[in-house]
C-alpha cells in the first residue's frame, strides 16, 4: 500500500476542511481500504469520519432521516425501516456478509465502487481506472457485467443492493459542502451513466460530503427485494429487483421497481412502472414489464444469460407481490 496521512475529524466542519484540501473522506473502509492495498486508489491523504455523529435514524417529514455514517447492520435491524421499508431491510441483509455490514457506512454503500475484476486488475486495461486505456471487460469474461446502460467505454455493474432499494423507495441525499450550500440530490439524479467518462460515477463535487439520506412515506402495497446470485450469501447480484406493488380488485394501482446487477447504476425505468399500472395483475402486464425492462438490454458474450434471468427473475417477483 502507498503511504499515506491520515487524520481523524470530529465533527462535519472538520471533515469539509479536510474534504476541500484534498483529503479523501473514509468511514467504515470495506471497499476504499482494498482498493488501496491494490493500488487501484492511491490517495495521499485519508480523513476519519466516523467519529462525527450522523449515526441515527429519525421520524422526517412523514419518511425517515437516514444518518450516512449508520451502519448498514444497524440500519437492517431498525424497527421503522423493518415495519416501513421491508425492502431496504432485506436489501440491505442481502449485501456483503455480517462483519463488512457491521462496518459499513450508509453512505460508504451508496458509493462503493464497482467490482468489475478488470477495474481490480491493475496490469488490465481499465477506462474506468485509467481514462483512455481501454476496456478488457468487453472483449473478456463479461459474466457479471451490464447488459443496459453501458457504453463503448464501461460496461461495469454498480454494486450496491441497498442503492436498489432507495431508488425504488424514491431515496434523496444530503449533502453538506465546504463554503457552499450543500444539497438536496435525488437518488435518480446522483448516479452518471459511464458514456466516454467512466471515471465520473456521481455528480458530486470534490469534498462534497454525504451526511443523511431521506426517506418519504413507502409507497402503498406489498414490498420485496430478490437477489439472485452465485452463491446464497457473500455475493454480489447477478440481478436484483426492489418491488413495491399495490393491486386493488386485480388491478394493478401503484407500481415502483428497481434493479441491480443488469447497468451501471441502480436502474430504475418508468416504462417498467407504467406498463404496470392500470392493467389487470397478471402474465400478461408482467411480461409487458419484462419487455419494457428489457427492450435495449444486449449481452457481450458472457453475461448473455443475464436477459432471461431479469425477465424470469422480474415475472416471478411481481407473481409473488401481487398474490
Ligand atoms: Fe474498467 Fe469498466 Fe471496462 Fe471494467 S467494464 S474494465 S470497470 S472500463
Amino acid at each position: 500500500m502507498k503511504p499515506f496521512d491520515f487524520a481523524r475529524a470530529e465533527n462535519v466542519e472538520a471533515a469539509l476542511a479536510a474534504g476541500a484540501a484534498g483529503a479523501r473522506y473514509i468511514a467504515g473502509g470495506t471497499n476504499l481500504i482494498d482498493l488501496m492495498k491494490l493500488q487501484v486508489e492511491t490517495p495521499d491523504r485519508l480523513v476519519d469520519i466516523g467519529r462525527i455523529g450522523l449515526d441515527t435514524v429519525e421520524e422526517h417529514d412523514g419518511g425517515v432521516r437516514i444518518g450516512a455514517l449508520v451502519p448498514n447492520s444497524d440500519l437492517a435491524a431498525h424497527s421503522t425501516v423493518r415495519s416501513r421499508y421491508p425492502m431496504l431491510a432485506r436489501a440491505l441483509l442481502a449485501g456483503a456478509s455480517a462483519q463488512l455490514r457491521n462496518k459499513a457506512s450508509t453512505g460508504g454503500n451508496l458509493l462503493q465502487r464497482t467490482r468489475c475484476y478488470y477495474f481490480y486488475e491493475i496490469a488490465a486495461r481499465c477506462n474506468k481506472r485509467e481514462p483512455g486505456s481501454g476496456c478488457d471487460a468487453i472483449q473478456g469474461f463479461n459474466r457479471i457485467h451490464a447488459v443496459i446502460g453501458g457504453s463503448a467505454s464501461c460496461i461495469a455493474t454498480h454494486p450496491s443492493d441497498m442503492a436498489v432499494a432507495l431508488r425504488a423507495l424514491d431515496a434523496t441525499v444530503v449533502t453538506a459542502r465546504s463554503g457552499g450550500e450543500g444539497r438536496r440530490i435525488a437518488l435518480d439524479d446522483l448516479y452518471c451513466l459511464p458514456g466516454d467518462t467512466p471515471q465520473i460515477e456521481t455528480i458530486l463535487d470534490p469534498g462534497e460530503l454525504i451526511v443523511a439520506i431521506d426517506l418519504p412515506a413507502p409507497p402503498p402495497g406489498r414490498q420485496a427485494y430478490r437477489k439472485v446470485r452465485d452463491r446464497a450469501s457473500y455475493a454480489f447480484a447477478l440481478v436484483s429487483i426492489a418491488a413495491a406493488i399495490a393491486v386493488e380488485d386485480g388491478t394493478i394501482t401503484s407500481a415502483r421497481l428497481a434493479f441491480g446487477g443488469l447497468a451501471p447504476m441502480p436502474w430504475r425505468d418508468p416504462a417498467v412502472e407504467a406498463a404496470l399500472v392500470g392493467q389487470p395483475a397478471g402474465t400478461a402486464a408482467f411480461e409487458a414489464a419484462a419487455d419494457a425492462l428489457l427492450a435495449d438490454a444486449r449481452g457481450h458474450g458472457h453475461n448473455d444469460f443475464k436477459i432471461t434471468l431479469a425477465r424470469r427473475t422480474l415475472i416471478a417477483t411481481l407473481r409473488d407481490l401481487a398474490g
